[in-house]
């Protein structure tokens, strides 16, 4: 049998998979994380439901590969034994360069180094790990998937900000999406549940998770996302606004806000954290439900953002056929899919009360039967997706 071995690392953690990729099954899971600390931690998963969670000190990607392997064998699994063909690496920006999954060797690795300058918080921990999994897988191939590649299908009109085209040149600013492998799979997904060649769907997916995006999906392809030059612009998430007027950032900056402290406010201490203390959208459904007004224009504002975008997609796709939720919060939470559907009947928007409360968790229709427009949700599994397109590469 033969599994591949799926790679989403940070700067500090290392998580991975071990999938069959024709039948999508986890053979194991785990993660290393607070690598470079002086105490890291590891939790491995075995098919069986066997966990295994310990104290390690890992200095580097590296020394995460190695306790990694040694968590295997302790498992009783020696990775020897498993028959890895290939490793595929989540990479999150892949640039202008990238539209494909990309088989890695040193010159591709080096330029998804380089182009850390554009997802600083990402590629560098990222080319780190492909360093050390190179040096501890030699005999397979490597392939990196990229959370941009998707979205290179975009128009220019949908790409392009409209600042002075020689410096958006010179330093690589235009829109790039992100979250392209899981509104990728998940848009191929919403064709099969409905058994309609992609080709012929005009899809809006709706990534709702801790990050969230929205993406206008066209046969198959990514014609515009709300994502932007980095994963700050669109929909109101966990921890970060996404939309904000620039000039708010230069009022900021004049006032005498430090750089690193706007990146602190904007990655980390916006979104429904921001109104509310908590980035959990569960914590802040329950708040508002409870009464409090914060939790409550959270969930407002979140939705709001959402619908504003539903629309600009409906008009740039001329309608939709289907509207797909999917992530953590789209998938789970029946009350924001129907705020956010409310009131959309005009458009052949139709939502059936009784499905959207289904207690299902695979992919489902929660749209009634006159709906004109599909509403499905459908699960996400990126990890899968990067296994399926790491295989359908090497072959
Ligand atoms: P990530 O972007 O980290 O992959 P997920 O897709 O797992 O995130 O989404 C995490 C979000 O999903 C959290 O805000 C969490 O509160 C929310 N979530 C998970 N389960 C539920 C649920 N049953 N109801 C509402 N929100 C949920």
């Amino acid at each position: 049998m033969s599994s591949i071995l799926v790679i989403n690392a940070g700067s500090s953690s290392v998580k991975y998979q071990l999938i069959e990729p024709q039948t999508e099954e986890r053979l194991a899971s785990g993660l290393v994380e607070r690598i470079g600390e002086p105490e890291g931690r590891l939790v491995h998963r075995s098919d069986d439901g066997r966990e295994e969670e310990r104290r390690v000190h890992v200095a580097d990607h590296t020394a995460a590969f190695a306790e990694m392997v040694a968590a295997f064998e302790r498992a009783g699994t020696p990775v020897a034994a498993l028959g890895i063909a290939a490793v595929g690496h989540r990479v999150v920006q892949g640039g202008s360069v990238f539209s494909a999954p990309t088989r890695i060797d040193d010159l591709v690795a080096a330029q998804i180094l380089e182009l850390g300058s554009l997802a600083p918080l990402h590629n560098p921990g990222q080319h780190q790990a492909i360093v050390a999994a190179r040096e501890r897988f030699p005999g397979v191939p490597h392939v990196a998937v990229f959370d941009t590649a998707f979205h290179q299908t975009m128009p220019q009109e949908a790409y392009a900000y409209a600042i002075d085209s020689g410096v958006a040149e010179r330093h690589g600013i235009r829109r790039y999406g992100f979250h392209g492998t899981s509104h990728q799979v998940v848009s191929r997904r919403a064709a099969e549940f409905l058994g309609r060649p992609i080709e012929s769907l005009r899809q809006i997916v709706l990534h709702l998770g801790n990050g969230a995006s929205a993406c206008a999906v066209a046969a198959g392809r990514s014609i515009d996302t709300s994502m932007g030059f980095t994963p700050l612009e669109g929909l109101v998430m966990g921890t970060r606004g996404g939309d904000l007027d620039p000039g708010a950032l230069l009022h900021l900056l004049r006032e005498g806000y430090a750089v690193d402290e706007l990146d602190r406010l904007l990655n980390h201490g916006s979104g429904l954290l921001g109104f509310t203390g908590t980035g959990d959208f569960r914590d802040v459904r329950a708040a508002a439900d409870a009464g409090d007004d914060e939790a409550a224009l959270a969930i407002a504002v979140y939705a709001h953002r959402v619908r504003r975008y539903l629309g600009a997609y409906l008009v740039e796709l001329g309608g939709a056929d289907a509207i797909v939720f999917t992530a953590g919060v789209g998938e789970n939470n029946a009350a924001l899919r129907a705020e956010i559907c409310a009131g959309l009947e005009w458009f052949g928007i139709r939502i059936d009360g009784s499905r959207n409360e289904s207690p299902d968790r695979g992919a489902r229709r929660i749209s009634a039967d006159d709906s004109r427009v599909e509403v499905l949700v459908v699960p996400t599994d990126e990890e899968a997706e990067i296994a399926r397109q790491t295989r359908a590469l090497v072959g």
